[in-house]
Parts: structure tokens; sequence; C-alpha cells
């Protein structure tokens, strides 16, 4: 039966709040007074709640702890992980110090499929030498990121937040109600980040509004070794209307085992029907292989209406930062987590004062606009152009074929910047472009025709 250990804080002055603590079996039981009416906290650190230990939150707590913050990260299944491709960034693992052994695969061979079936390599002349893409498993990833903020000093809960109570003035406590084994619990904190993913229900609480989602779906399926083989650094890219209407399908190399998924915003209730077209392209090269999971997510479409509010951020997908066009989202979580995270940091002198709603807007909402907005841009412009119709996908991956165009979305996507053309390329990009589109959108009016 469940037990509830609730109390009303919130009747009670934030100076005169004497909060028990529940104790999970893993840290010091204690009694906390919290005592401060005053920006500057006195005999206390300002305590924060990150609410989801995903990359999000776990890069958060690590940065919030580290910088002297009293830190809790909530996380209500740290045995599981949300399914996804695991691919990041290079530039993650040094910015992040990933350990080399956490990746899987060193994918140095992509292949981009059109809806005729014509396949683009991508990567195998345009790569540098010590350039990949690195693949991993999100259980790995985020039990290491998880770990390493606790050992910067956050303390893990591993507990579902089921609601918060918010704060009746500018300066009293967030209650956080949580619940674990049956057991109902509350804690009192000054912040909170809420990065507990694409059905945040920190944004609920906070009224963050709503954003579109595609939903994403894949199915691991482990292959016998000779089909095994042929992904062993590589990963395909399949576009074309009996794959998805608006995004792209994949098959991507895992440690023992590759995932074969797909996505769509527009079309979700026929998602299986996409994933049998994405399985049917690639019979041949699966033949024989035993699906050993099936998995389904939401993946936001853009950022929230609000992502501050009062004393509470939204980072990760809570927050809506994953990019179109590519679906990319794990170094765009831990980041902001960061970034989040060294706002607080600063505005409140390493844990001495209160902060507030214009710290956070200031200090890491402004920051992050500025330094992403236009890739975000970009990746929107590029998913709607070429993701449209098959006459466009044709282009699409004619277009991928160029050295320069693979050199540009590498540099782009590998190290997290929009990459600096040359003047004169650039030109013969955008006039190439054209020319693609022009006579993907003739062939394609001859297909048509001769369809009739
Ligand atoms: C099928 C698929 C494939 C993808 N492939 C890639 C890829 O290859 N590369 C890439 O960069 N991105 C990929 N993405 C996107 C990427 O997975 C996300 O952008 C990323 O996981 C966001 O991290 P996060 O920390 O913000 O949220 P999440 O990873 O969703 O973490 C949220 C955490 O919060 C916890 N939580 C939620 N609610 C509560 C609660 N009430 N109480 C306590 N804990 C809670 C959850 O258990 C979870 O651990 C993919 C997505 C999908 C769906």
């Amino acid at each position: 039966m469940a037990t509830s250990q609730t109390q009303n804080p919130l009747k009670t002055p934030f100076s005169q709040l004497s909060i028990k603590e529940h104790k999970p079996w893993f840290y010091k039981p204690r009694h906390l007074t919290i005592t401060a009416a005053h920006p500057h906290l006195s005999g206390r650190k300002l305590r924060a709640a990150v609410i989801g230990g995903g990359p999000a939150g776990s890069s958060a707590a690590e940065t919030l702890a580290s910088g002297g913050i009293e830190t809790f990260l909530f996380e209500r299944s740290p045995s599981t992980a949300k399914p996804c491709g695991g691919a990041i960034p290079l530039c993650m693992i040094d910015e992040f110090s990933i350990p080399l052994h956490l990746i899987d695969r060193h994918v140095t061979k992509m292949k981009i499929i059109s809806p005729s079936n014509i396949a683009v390599d991508f990567g195998s002349k345009s790569l540098r030498s010590h350039e990949s893409i690195p693949m991993l498993r999100r259980e790995v990833l985020d039990s290491f990121l998880r770990a390493r903020a606790q050992s910067a000093g956050a303390q893990l809960i591993p507990s579902l937040v089921t609601s918060l109570e918010l704060p009746s003035s500018p300066f009293s406590p967030y209650i956080i109600n949580h619940t674990t084994n049956n057991s109902r619990k509350t804690l009192a904190v000054d912040l909170i980040i809420g990065a507990d993913g694409a059905n945040s229900k920190v944004a609920k609480f906070i009224k963050a509004g709503n954003y579109t989602c595609a939903i994403a779906f894949q199915e691991r399926i482990r292959l016998p070794d000779e089909k095994m083989e042929y992904y062993q650094n590589l990963a395909e890219m399949y576009v074309g209307d009996d794959v998805s209407p608006d995004f792209y399908a994949w098959v991507f190399p895992k440690c023992d085992h590759v995932a074969v998924g797909t996505g769509t915003v527009c079309a979700k209730q026929d998602i299986k029907l996409y994933q049998r077209g994405i399985k049917e392209r690639v019979r041949n090269k699966i033949y024989g292989g035993k699906v050993i999971k099936v998995e389904a997510h939401p993946i936001p479409e853009h950022p929230r209406p609000v992502r501050v509010r009062g004393r509470v951020a939204l980072v990760g997908d809570a927050a809506g930062y994953v990019t179109k066009c590519s679906g990319e989202g794990i170094y765009f979580a831990a980041k902001s987590g960061r970034m989040c995270g060294e706002a607080i940091v600063s505005a409140s002198d390493g844990g001495e004062r209160m902060i507030g709603e214009d710290d956070l807007k200031r200090g890491y909402l402004k920051e992050w606009d500025q330094k992403y907005v236009s890739t975000y841009r970009f990746l929107d412009l590029l998913q709607r152009v070429f993701y449209g119709s098959n006459v466009t996908r044709e282009a699409l991956v004619e277009i991928c074929g160029n050295e320069y165009v693979q050199r540009m979305t590498f540099d782009s996507y590998l190290y997290k910047k929009l990459a600096k053309g040359d003047g004169w390329e650039d030109l013969k990009m955008v006039l190439g472009t054209i020319g693609s589109l022009m006579r993907c959108k003739i062939v394609g009016r001859e297909m048509e025709a001769i369809k009739f």
C-alpha cells in the first residue's frame, strides 16, 4: 500500500520552513532547515532538482554540483534507456570527455539511398583519416554520465516525479512530489531543471506549451555474422515515400546488432506501414536477422513556446532541442543541460545567492539562441525543401554525391559549427542544387507520365 509522507510547506513562509527529508537508502540522513528569505543565502547552498537522468539532466546535474550547488538528480528508471540511434558528433567526445571504450562503432561510411534506390557514398571520400561518426548504446552513455554527475556531488534519486507544487512568492520553494516503490515523498528546492524528455511533466506543470512531435519507430535486429560484417562501419539512410512521407529511415550499426527504423510527423498512424517499407528495402541485407527489441518514442520538432518560467528551466528534448532533417538531439541535450547549469552557477555566485527568471533567461536562453538558432533554421529549411516528395528526395541524393557538399555537411555535423564555405564553391553548390532540383523535377514528371 502507498504511504504518504507529505506536508504542505507552501503554507509556511520559506524563512521558517523546516523540511523533513525523506531518506532513500543511498544518502545520509539529515534534517534540513531552510532559513533564507534574501537573495543572499546564509548558512546553506542553493538547492536544485534536475528531473530526468538522460544526457540533458546528467550534464546539468554534473555542472551544478561541480559549481557548488546542492543538486538532486531524479531518474525514474536508471536501469533502462530510451529508444535512440545512438549516433553522436565527434566533437562531443572531447567536449564531454566521453571515454573511447564506450563507443561501439566508429562509422566511417554512410550511404544515402534515393527512392529509386540510387545509393550515394557519403563519407568514404570526404571524411578525414581521424574522423568518424561514433555510435553508442544509450544505456551505456546515460549510466556513465549519471555516475559522473554523482561523482561531482549530485545525489541520484531513482524515483518518479509525479507532480510539482509551485511557489507562492519569489523566494519560496518548489515542492517536488515523487514516488519510489509505492512510497510517496516530497523535496523542497529553490529551482528546477526539467530534463524529462519529450513527454515532459515539468513542461506541463509550468504551462510551457506544446510542440509538434514526430514519432520514431525502430527495431533492433541481430544479424547473422556475414550480414553484420556489411554494417561493420556503415550507416545507411533511406528516403522515399515508401519509408517516410517527411523524414528518413535508417539502418544504424550497434554493438552486436543493427537498429532499423523510421520516423514521421504527418502520418504517425501509418508508422508501422513505413517500418514495413524500410524493412522491405533492406530485405536482403537483414535476411536471417532476429528482432530483439521493438521501440518507439516521440521526437520534438521545434522548441516549446516557453522554456523558462520562474526558477524552472527546460533543457534537451523537454525544451524541444532536436534538429530537423537529421533528428539529432543527444549533443544538444547534453550541451543545453551544461549551459543551463553554467548560467545558474554563475548567477548564484557558486550557489551563494538565490536566482530568478531573468538570470535564467539572460544566462541560458539568450546564449543558447544566439549559438544555435541559425543551425535549427537551416536544417528546418533543408527538411522542407528536400523531404517533401520523391522528386526532391532524388535531388537530395544527387546533391549528396558532391564532395564539397559532403565536406560542408560533415564539418557542420561533426564539429557543431555552421561550416564557413568557400565563395566560389558555395556558388557552384547553389547552382548545382538548382540544377538537381530541376533535373529531378523533369525526370519525376516523366516518371509520373510513364505511370499513367
Ligand atoms: C528512435 C530514435 C532515434 C534517435 N536517434 C538519435 C541519434 O542517433 N542521435 C541523436 O543525437 N539523437 C537521436 N535521437 C534523439 C535523442 O534520443 C534525444 O534527443 C535525446 O535522448 C534527448 O535527451 P534528453 O536527456 O533531453 O531526454 P531523454 O533522453 O528522453 O531523457 C529523459 C530522462 O528523463 C527520465 N524521466 C522522464 N520523466 C520522468 C519523471 N517524471 N521522473 C523521473 N524521471 C523522468 C526518463 O526516464 C529519461 O531517462 C533519437 C530519438 C529517437 C526516438
